[in-house]
């Protein structure tokens, strides 16, 4: 998180103090490095650069329209997974052609809008969207085009919720099912088949699954050829890892280097979708602390935000370090760090050794670029925290905190109550 560092002892992003944001926004909030997102972007774009591939952003990773049009006017395409994926990208002025969609539960609404916008391809997850496709187009008499994800059968050594490329998963098509499609593709006249899709999972931190999967789709797209099929795309999907706490990892180049020879061998148009490798560390998220409890057996420091506002530990028993913003020769121990929701799960780090703050002292999360913000909640009626992004010496709040007002805005109470 080179963006992020102590000068003097505060914690700032780029040339920003955080506790400056924390008095002019509040706490929590999120707070992005406009600097960090662009270089990840041209780091993957530069180790890839010999297959030149279309840098699809994985949407679903950060969807905020400043991040997602910060990576588009540097040439990133989108991909989406929904309705409200495909308006956001509509809205920043996505080019249509750089859109790619996966999505296994793809509804009529989200098909019909896509064909209309002109994506450059849906990623079809089974035969019975295929057909829904291809009819949906034949009504608005418009032809798509698509490639099919095939489920490559290979584990990505990632936590288990993240696994998507083995046939346990719901995801893709298995290799079999794929090429009878493929031979039978005037089946689906309106829908032009150009390629292949994989997406193995996320937060993968060797090249190993990669190559066992570039591998079997390799050879699949010989045996195509050998049927006379010849394909357009191959769409690698996302998933690089990023350091959350191991600092041994795969990074772009790693990757870089072991998938190019065999992206060379396949041979075709190439599109790539990274969503946490690009904005997962380009991001914290900043609390205030409440109290240090002390229960005899445990300490605890309650901070005033919770799992609805990042719930990866929650969900996934993920690490995520924590610093303090402003450095502290404070005595560390042992302790939980909690939020105040009533559910055991609510935890940002266990048994962490973490100096005694406080009240009022300011903790930093990091490594919230990805998969934080997108998946908060407003449970126990709790608004969403602000986004600041900060560019330099410049900032602004790219997305709002919520208010009581918005989280009522659309209920309403019957009549016949
Ligand atoms: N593409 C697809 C189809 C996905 O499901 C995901 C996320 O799991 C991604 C891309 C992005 O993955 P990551 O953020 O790990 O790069």
């Amino acid at each position: 998180m080179s963006e992020f560092s102590y000068k003097k002892g505060e914690l700032y992003c780029e040339s920003i103090k955080v506790k400056t944001l924390a008095d002019k926004f509040g706490t929590p909030f999120y707070l992005y490095s406009y600097n960090a997102l662009i270089n990840n972007f041209l780091k993957i774009q530069a180790a890839f650069k010999p297959v030149d591939p279309l840098i699809c952003f994985a949407m679903k990773a950060n969807d905020n329209l400043a991040v997602v049009k910060a990576l588009t006017d540097k040439g990133a395409g989108c991909d989406i997974v929904s309705l409200g994926e495909l308006q956001k990208a509509k809205k920043i002025k996505a080019d249509p052609q750089k859109i790619v969609f996966a999505s296994v539960g793809k509804t009529e609404e989200e098909i019909i809008a896509a064909i209309k916008t002109g994506i450059l391809f849906f990623n079809v997850e089974s035969e019975e969207e295929l057909l829904k496709i291809n009819s949906l187009a034949k009504k608005l008499n418009k032809k798509t085009s698509a490639t099919l994800r095939i489920n490559p059968d290979v584990a990505a050594a990632t936590h288990q919720r993240i696994t998507t490329g083995t046939l346990k998963n719901k995801f893709g098509i298995d290799l079999q099912t794929a090429h009878r499609i493929f031979k039978n593709a005037d089946k689906y006249p309106y829908v032009m088949l150009k390629g292949l899709h994989i997406h193995i999972g996320s937060q993968i931190t060797t090249t190993k699954p990669y190559v066992d999967a570039l591998k079997k789709a390799l050879s699949f797209i010989n045996t195509l050829k050998k049927d006379g099929i010849a394909l357009e795309y191959f769409d690698l999907g996302g998933g690089f890892g990023i350091i959350y706490k191991d600092k041994n990892i795969a990074g772009p180049k790693d990757f870089a280097k072991v998938l190019i020879p065999l992206l060379k061998k396949i041979d075709l148009k190439i599109v790539m979708e990274p969503g946490r490798s690009i904005c997962g560390d380009t991001g914290i998220f900043v609390t205030k602390a409440l109290y240090l409890k002390d229960n005899g057996a445990k300490r605890f420091l309650i901070v005033d935000s919770g799992m609805n506002d990042l719930m990866r530990p929650s969900l996934y028993d993920a690490y995520h370090e924590i610093i303090p913003v402003k450095q502290t020769h404070s005595r560390k121990i042992k302790m939980d760090i909690v939020g105040p929701i009533c559910e055991s799960g609510d935890f940002f780090a266990k048994d962490r050794m973490f100096p005694k703050l406080k009240e009022g002292e300011l903790i930093a999360i990091k490594n919230a670029g990805a998969y934080c913000h997108v998946m908060a909640s407003n449970y126990n009626v709790r608004g969403r925290a602000p986004e600041i992004l900060v560019k330099g010496n410049k900032y602004a709040a790219i997305k709002k905190r919520e208010t009581f007002k918005d989280l009522v805005k659309l209920e309403s109470i019957p009549d016949f109550l």
